[in-house]
């Protein structure tokens, strides 16, 4: 990838080395005539997913409060049809998710072949907040790591591509994305007093982000860390990793396409040909 950081599995990462800066060395110009590029290719890909029903792609976003999640999910799915495509965002569990184990509300809303599927959260948390603020013992999150990417092997040996941001956005460009929203009134909504509280451990979410995207960075479902303080070119590398990322699958929906329109074809002239016979029956 040009723009993004790919997490190659097996390697330390360490964030500090990232910069979440990075602009590529284009103008913000450049970037979004680039990300208009990828979108429009974007575009073409899912029509050619959704219509093949061979895979399913799920794209998963974790990033600290104000990272951009939402704006990547508005800016970045933009052109998509949305019949095709469904968000499902991830809260604090429910008293019934919480009488489950920690995958069973996210295996429910994975997406099924021919769909996009994009988590705003995800699993991660259960290795992230969870660690963060020990809400279970730690050999009870420790266990997560082999378990999630246990699940992610099943989701992938059956048809759904997974594909896994990590917005980086640095601890200065959280606290001056917070303080805007307290400038803005009309943004008020979004502030929350928790955002600051969480803003408190930045150090142990950095850790705990840290060996998530070491131990789960796998060869069929590897991390991506997004340069996030530039929306911008958040938008654009995660267009480029999005668009990469499904590019060799394409050949696979031309040929299931190609076999379908033949098929549908021979149906519709052996009607054609059977009324004919119909009409010259005397
Ligand atoms: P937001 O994304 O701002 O709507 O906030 C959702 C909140 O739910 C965040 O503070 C997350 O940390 C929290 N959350 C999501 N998943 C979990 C989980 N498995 N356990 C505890 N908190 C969670
Ligand atoms: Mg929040």
């Amino acid at each position: 990838m040009h723009y993004a950081h790919t997490v190659i599995p097996g390697t330390q990462v360490r964030l500090h080395d990232i910069d979440p800066d990075a602009s590529g060395g284009l103008t913000k110009d450049e970037g979004r005539e680039r990300f208009a590029s990828f979108n429009a290719t974007l575009d073409a890909m899912q029509e050619e997913l959704y219509a093949a029903g061979v895979h399913a792609l799920l794209l998963i976003l974790q990033g600290m409060d104000t990272a951009g999640k939402d704006g990547a999910i508005r800016n970045v799915m933009h052109n998509l049809n949305p019949q095709g495509c469904r968000v499902e965002s991830f809260k604090v569990p429910t008293e019934e998710e919480l009488a489950h184990d920690f995958l069973w509300r996210v295996h429910k809303v994975v997406p099924r072949k021919g769909m996009v599927g994009v988590f705003n959260r995800s699993h991660y948390e259960d290795v992230l907040v969870v660690r963060v603020h020990s809400l279970v013992p730690e050999h009870v999150w420790r266990a997560r790591y082999d378990q999630i990417n246990a699940f992610e092997r099943l989701l992938t040996d059956t048809g759904t591509i997974i594909v896994k941001c990590f917005l980086h956005i640095s601890k200065d460009e959280q606290e001056k994305r917070l303080l805007a929203r307290e400038q803005d009134v009309t943004k008020a909504w979004k502030l929350s007093a928790g955002d600051w509280r969480e803003r408190e451990r930045w150090d142990e979410y950095m850790a705990a982000y840290e060996e998530a995207l070491t131990r789960c960075s796998t060869e069929y479902a590897p991390w991506y860390i997004i340069p996030a303080n530039r929306k911008w070119y958040r938008d654009l590398a995660i267009s480029e990793v999005l668009v990469e990322t499904l590019r060799p699958y394409r050949d696979d929906w031309q040929r299931a396409l190609d076999a379908m329109s033949q098929a549908r074809l021979a149906e519709l002239q052996a009607f054609r040909h059977q009324q004919t016979a119909g009409a010259t029956r005397p």
